[in-house]
């Protein structure tokens, strides 16, 4: 998962983009990057590991003149977490320095990448994103725009790109609309990001979310619809709304905080805990929908987990045993909330069920006298291949065991996960639009297969894992 932004025509671009990935720092935090054009049409770049204000120090920002940039905050789900992958990509195409910054993941990488280097391709990275770059460059086609779309006919798989050859920069949307991807107005110039809440923080007018197969050319202060993608049925990644996206973002037509407030009423219809003093969330992530089931409940809402804010990079973890340490450095349980107390815990979702099984000790050792989980999403059974970093089917904690046996394992009095039928209920709109492979195994694009045998593509799937819950 990657947080994009772009600027176009507005004076200062890069600080714009620093602002803008600064608030989709919780999209990727393993590298970040910003690419600037200046008058001249010369580039200038920083990229590097770690969060955006590590990485593009206050020097560094004064290096990135222009008024057309784009920028990038990492997670990777394909290619390994290294500095090479950092994007966005940058390469000399002859029409002019092309950078592209990519949100998404490609299902036929692998295979697409195995043929370029048959053909003579160099990649720099592991990224599946350099093979959008690849395409475009070896397109016989002869108009920038033209070898951009023989490159998006040719991909497979979930992207939201901005990229920008010379000073006009593309937003384009893959014809599902996996990822969201937004345009707003600023100083005359438009701004693109990954959510709305970038647009926001730099006082960008929203103008209105890019629909899937949808693409923009940006130009001199105008903005132009090229001719959509060929059109496939919408799947709106679902996970987006429950977990991935912040609150203060509209994301695929829908407010982010409403829709969870929804999700947690919705869990309180279909799994009451009548008989409990209070509910509380696992902060920050499942806040809404605490509030939600307790406005539905009538069940007090209290505060009965605190999470520290300032758990840094040190304590992100390669195994199980320091993933739990993590998660006791990450949170304090408060236990003059708890001791004594039947208590209901809200979480939006289970991944390994890491983070539940220490919390659930820590609040039973804080007094709690009965411990109701309530899942705000169901049961995550498969990986998803479409941007979103999920362990292997088997470390899934849902994906071999049944709710019963994970109560058990967890050591809960009770738990419930929401209904696939609920979640999309309380998301609302078009219910037949969202993708939500990892909880029903419908996935609208068949898994990559990664069996290419003969180069270095073997690396490009799985992701390298060390960070995940
Ligand atoms: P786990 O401890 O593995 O069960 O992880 C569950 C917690 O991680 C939930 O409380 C979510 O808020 C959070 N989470 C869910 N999916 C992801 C993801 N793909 N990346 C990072 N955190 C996640």
């Amino acid at each position: 998962m990657c947080g994009i932004f772009g600027v176009s025509g507005v004076d200062r671009a890069a600080e714009l983009t620093y602002s803008g990935l600064y608030s989709l720092q919780h999209r990727g935090q393993e590298s970040a990057g910003i690419v600037s054009v200046d008058e001249s049409l010369h580039v200038h770049s920083r990229r590097g590991m770690g969060l955006v204000q590590d990485v593009v120090t206050p020097t560094a920002l004064s290096e990135l003149p222009g008024d057309t940039a784009v920028g990038h905050t990492r997670y990777s789900t394909a290619g390994s977490s290294v500095l090479v992958n950092a994007q966005p990509c940058i390469v000399n195409y002859h029409h002019g320095p092309l950078a592209l910054a990519h949100n998404g993941n490609l299902t036929n990488a692998t295979q697409l990448r195995s043929d370029l280097v048959r053909n003579g391709s160099i990649f720099q990275s592991s990224s599946d994103s350099e093979v959008i770059v690849h395409l475009i460059a070896r397109s016989e086609a002869r108009e920038p725009e033209d070898q951009i779309l023989d490159a998006l006919e040719r991909i497979e798989g979930a992207y939201s790109l901005i990229l920008t050859v010379g000073r006009t920069l593309y937003a384009i949307v893959d014809p599902r609309g996996f990822r969201p991807l937004v345009v707003g107005k600023l100083n005359g110039g438009y701004v693109v990001a990954s959510e709305t809440c970038a647009l926001d923080i730099i006082g960008a007018e929203r103008e209105r979310e890019l629909q899937p197969g949808e693409w923009l050319k940006i130009d001199d202060g105008r903005i132009k619809n090229l001719p959509d993608l060929e059109p496939k049925p919408h799947r709106r990644c679902v996970f987006e709304l429950v977990y991935f996206s912040r609150p203060d973002s509209v994301v695929f037509g829908r407010s982010v905080e409403a829709t969870r407030r929804a999700l947690g009423r919705h869990l309180a219809r279909e799994h009451p805990a009548p008989e409990c003093d209070c509910v509380f969330s696992v902060p920050d992530s499942s806040n809404a929908m605490a509030l939600g089931f307790a406005q539905e409940s009538g069940l007090a809402l209290e505060h009965g987990l605190i999470r520290n804010h300032y758990v840094g990079r040190t304590f992100i973890s390669p195994d199980q045993s320091s993933r739990s340490a993590k998660v006791r450095i990450k949170y304090n349980p408060v236990r003059e909330v708890i001791n004594g107390k039947r208590v209901v815990v809200v979480d939006d979702s289970l991944v390994r069920g890491t983070t539940a099984k220490s919390l659930i000790q820590m609040i039973r050792q804080a007094g709690a006298r009965e411990i109701h989980l309530r899942i705000a999403s169901p049961p995550i059974t498969g990986s998803c291949y479409y941007g979103i970093d999920t362990p292997t089917r088997d470390e899934l904690v849902a994906s071999n065991r049944s709710v019963e046996e994970i109560r058990q394992y967890l050591g809960l009095e009770s738990l419930e996960y929401l209904s696939l039928e609920s979640m999309l209920a309380a998301a609302g709109g078009d219910q037949g639009s969202y993708c939500h492979a990892c909880f029903s195994g419908d996935y609208p694009i068949p898994p990559p297969d990664d069996k290419v045998e003969g180069d270095a593509a073997s690396e490009l799937i799985p992701a390298t894992r060390n960070n995940r819950p």
